[in-house]
């Protein structure tokens, strides 16, 4: 068994940023610019939020968080992101979610400019993304794609089953999956036989919020687990939807919770600031 380790290789990826960062500013003279708007005083997004700024100063981006507080409105928010948007210093910007109940999440993360969109949630990266076109991808599902490529797993002609099918990880991980010419098959929680869909696959992802959801009897010998799960027990000890115990045993890779998906997340949200850097200097020079 091999584990897949995002630490080290999230590690490598804010390296590659940090000389990227270096050679826009020495040649292009850009500082790529990074606005993050947390919205409200949720622990967790608050520990997401500090994690970015902090990767962002260590990688020479500029990174600037506006917190706000929970009563905002959503026509405030909205004018805060419409000056972000015509902000020439700033490439990418961020909501993060989830927001207050009373704000539409659709509407603001529409608002967007989606050559800032760097968390790829804008419909219109999302369209590109299905088509396989150039865009920004959402960073969880792309560090997974690096993670693919860096330990060289294959996917082309195998059978992957992605559960979970949400907006931010399971679906733009099918997409990415298809567009690598893999057959997938997204599970859900209304899904009738989930360890016969498991059991048929070569490569397993699972991102559904539930501990230990995924047992070693649920996957076939030599299978590729990916636990994209970030689950806090009772204990206070953060761990996977994958019951890491037993599916090493039978595992031909798998990520550790912690230290596997998480760590690619931001690295890959680094990545996309830079694309967007890139693409600022591209309009400017014509
Ligand atoms: P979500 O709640 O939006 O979606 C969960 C999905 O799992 C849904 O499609 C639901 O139908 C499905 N599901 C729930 N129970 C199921 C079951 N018993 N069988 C099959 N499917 C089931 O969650 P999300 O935002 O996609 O996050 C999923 C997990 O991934 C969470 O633990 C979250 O913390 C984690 N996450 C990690 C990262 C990272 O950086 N590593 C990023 C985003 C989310």
């Amino acid at each position: 068994m091999t584990l897949l380790d995002g630490k080290a290789l999230s590690s490598k990826i804010k390296d590659e940023v940090k000389v990227e960062v270096e050679e826009l500013i020495k040649e292009k003279n850009i500082t790529p610019g990074l606005a993050v708007i947390l919205v409200g005083s949720d622990a967790a997004s608050a520990t997401y939020v500090a994690s970015k700024a902090k990767s962002c100063k260590n990688a020479g981006i500029h990174s600037e968080v506006h917190l706000k507080d929970e009563s905002i409105t959503q026509d405030e928010l909205l004018q805060i992101i419409q000056g972000m948007n015509e902000n020439p210093a700033l490439d990418g910007i961020l909501v993060q979610l989830p927001l207050p109940k009373h704000i539409d999440t659709t509407v603001i993360l529409e608002a967007i400019d989606p050559l800032k969109d760097v968390d790829g949630f804008h419909p219109y990266n999302v369209g590109r993304m299905v088509s396989n076109l150039d865009s920004f991808l959402p960073a969880t599902p792309f560090g997974v794609m690096r993670m693919f490529e860096e330990y060289s797993i294959t996917l082309k002609g195998k059978n992957v089953c992605v559960i979970g099918s949400s907006d931010i990880v399971g679906k733009p991980m099918a997409s990415l999956l298809i567009n690598a010419k893999a057959t997938v098959t997204v599970c859900n929680s209304s899904t009738k036989d989930l360890k016969a869909q498991t059991l048929a696959s070569d490569i397993v992802v699972i991102a559904v919020g539930v501990p230990h959801l995924l047992t070693a009897d649920m996957i076939k010998e030599g299978a590729v687990v990916i636990d994209v799960g970030i689950n806090r027990l009772d204990t206070g000890k953060l761990t996977g939807d994958a019951d890491f115990e037993s599916c090493k045993e039978k595992a031909s890779f798998i990520t550790p919770v912690p230290g596997g998906v998480g760590p690619m997340t931001i690295g890959m949200l680094l990545k996309n600031t830079v694309k967007a850097a890139y693409l600022r200097e591209k309009r400017e020079s014509k």
